[in-house]
């Protein structure tokens, strides 16, 4: 079975347009976008809008059985159309639709009790499983008033998806170094962190913090950026993700962010066939890590 642990779907209104603006930015200096964006171009893009129909379209092209659906909340940098509620209740029904969708919950801990509701609410009701969080947004992970947010996560048995590495527009990645959750973790050793996307430039500090915390996980989601041009970065970046923490790397795309660039499906086919670690490995970071830490 293959798992992806980190896809996104929305509606064109629920993204705030400095986001969808900075998303596109490194999109655009990618190779193989022979599109002409400049005008008005996040209402051109594409993927501006993408919704579970298309999702499930993609993932039976590349052959992917389920999929984590991530929604965003950058509504306390910039106020999207919809509110932050309404695109979670949108993704939740999206998602009941069929069960190869599992969706996650996403909000901004800085929303304090709006946050802390929203999350019961989840929970309670659609059995909730994660929470994507982005500090990008403005806060320290490790700053006390989101500490609450960790016990909520630990206390309900909460996976968190982090954001780790770089952030564009108006989001800031002072606040995005998996180190921060040093002394989160500390506090709340139970809590499950998957940083994403290896932690980009600060993937170093993801491997230190999964040295430290046995509950520490990663996603190798945006990597096939470096596709098609450079696939020996790729290959050693994704060597070096297991060799650090292995059984803990977990297969992600953020779809449908790099699919215009390179498609899902040779994303798929790139970490099922290349050879870059063992058969046995690669199982565990195609669906088999994921599934256990999701009870499925
Ligand atoms: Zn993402």
């Amino acid at each position: 079975m293959i798992v992806d642990g980190h896809v996104h779907i929305w509606q064109r209104k629920m993204l705030p347009d400095s986001l969808l603006r900075a998303y596109l930015e490194p999109l655009l200096a990618l190779d193989g976008l022979a599109m002409d964006l400049t005008i008005d171009r996040e209402q051109d893009w594409p993927m501006s809008q993408v919704n579970s129909e298309q999702l499930l379209e993609s993932m039976a092209e590349a052959k992917v059985d389920r999929a984590v659906v991530l929604p965003l909340d950058f509504g306390l940098v910039d106020p999207p159309g919809v509110g932050i509620e309404q695109y979670n209740d949108w993704v939740f029904e999206c998602c009941r639709k069929d069960d190869k969708l599992i969706p996650f919950i996403g909000i901004d801990p800085m929303r304090g009790k709006v946050a802390e509701e929203l999350v019961r609410k989840y929970v309670k009701h659609c059995d909730a499983k994660g929470v994507k969080v982005y500090p990008g947004t403005g806060y320290y992970p490790n700053d006390e008033k989101v500490d609450f947010f960790w016990k909520l996560m630990e206390d309900n048995d909460l996976i968190v998806v982090t954001h780790g590495g770089a952030s564009w527009g108006p989001l800031d990645d002072k606040y995005t170094h998996p180190a921060l959750f040093k002394e989160v973790l500390a506090k709340h050793p139970e809590m499950k962190l998957i940083v994403a996307h290896f932690g980009g430039k600060f993937r170093s500090e993801t491997y230190q913090l999964a040295k430290e915390f046995p509950n520490v996980y990663t996603d190798c989601s945006a990597l096939q950026g470096w596709l098609p041009t450079d696939p020996d970065t790729c290959k050693s970046r994704l060597q070096e993700a297991v060799k650090n923490m292995p059984g803990r790397v977990i297969f992600g795309s953020d779809w449908p962010l790099f699919d215009m660039a390179y498609p899902y499906a040779y994303w798929v086919r790139f970490v099922t066939e290349e050879a870059w670690t063992t058969e046995g490995e690669k199982l565990r970071v195609l669906g088999g890590t994921m599934s256990k830490i999701l009870q499925i």
